[in-house]
């Protein structure tokens, strides 16, 4: 369905973009809507354990090339340094502390991916920190962000393999961006703005991981995308529009990512990974 048709739906019904997630679910047949919740519920606790699991002690990665930064940027925010504010700076350690925890072969929920997989639990349980939200409200939430990232699949690709990290931590952050709006009681329509500018944010950003590895620059590259998604949905609120429609910046991206050599999708044939220190890094684990 056209996302316009969605947004029309929506106000129709009086329901937000998770509860229309859920509804066209229930509607496929494969399950009813308490599977898919506890489903959901259960997605939840582990994003609640990786988003602290390597905050709370340091977590090398099994290479050892990353890890440990998740605890150093907690401290940091504890000590009240961060130059962002108390939801930012937490959310910026939560992105981090699920992507170290991928990186060490933890736990973590793909969301749309493993590589990009801090930045929707950053975003969504930040919140629900800073303004006390309840669980149902964090698994609708998570529902909507959900939802724009099956659109963002079906009409592009959620793989960096294919359309660069812009198609990975770009589709992540404008998943956020929407969850955020929605948990702030932001229309629909406010939603599909802020995840149109999560993506216009986003574009062109090419997949380079060192070594093959999705860790540098993968890990930092969670927490840009979670103050990505912070900051779309902040304007998005604030009733800044996308003057780029949700759907044609998702084209957008597609199309920038086709555009994108192979050396730039996954491959580590250019960018960061093709840099003299990566190779110094690589050697290091291929030793
Ligand atoms: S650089 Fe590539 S592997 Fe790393 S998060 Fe981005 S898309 Fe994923």
């Amino acid at each position: 369905m056209d996302y316009r048709e969605i947004i029309t739906y929506c106000h129709a019904n009086n329901i937000t973009l998770g509860q229309y997630a859920l509804q066209s679910e229930v509607k496929r047949g494969d399950s009813t809507a308490e599977k898919i919740k506890t489903r959901f519920a259960e997605m939840l606790d582990v994003m609640k354990q990786s988003t602290s699991s390597a905050a709370n002690k340091p977590l090398i990665s099994v290479s050892k090339i990353s890890g440990g930064n998740a605890y150093k940027y907690h401290q940091y925010q504890q000590n009240g340094d961060s130059l962002l504010g108390e939801l930012a700076a937490n959310a910026v350690t939560k992105a981090l502390s699920t992507a170290e925890t991928n990186a060490a072969m933890g736990k973590i929920v793909a969301c749309p991916t493993a590589g990009s997989s801090g930045i929707v639990p950053a975003a969504i349980l930040a919140c629900g920190e800073y303004f006390n939200l309840k669980q149902d409200q964090l698994i609708d939430a998570l529902m909507a962000a959900s939802l724009i990232g099956k659109l963002i699949a079906e009409s592009a690709t959620i793989s960096g393999a294919e359309g660069g990290c812009q198609a990975e931590t770009g589709a992540a952050a404008a998943m956020a961006a929407a969850a955020v709006c929605q948990l702030r009681a932001g229309s629909p329509e406010v939603c599909f703005y802020a995840a149109a500018i999560a993506i216009k944010n986003s574009l062109g950003l090419v997949c380079d991981p060192v070594g093959g590895y999705v860790e540098i620059p993968c890990v930092k590259r969670n927490a840009a995308g979670v103050t990505n998604a912070l900051i779309a949905a902040d304007m998005a609120l604030a009733g800044i529009i996308s003057y780029i429609p949700f759907d044609e910046t998702v084209t957008a991206m597609s199309n920038i990512g086709k555009m994108l050599p192979s050396a730039l999708k996954e491959t580590s044939g250019g960018g960061l990974a093709a840099t003299k220190t990566a190779a110094a890094l690589s050697g290091k684990i291929f030793n």
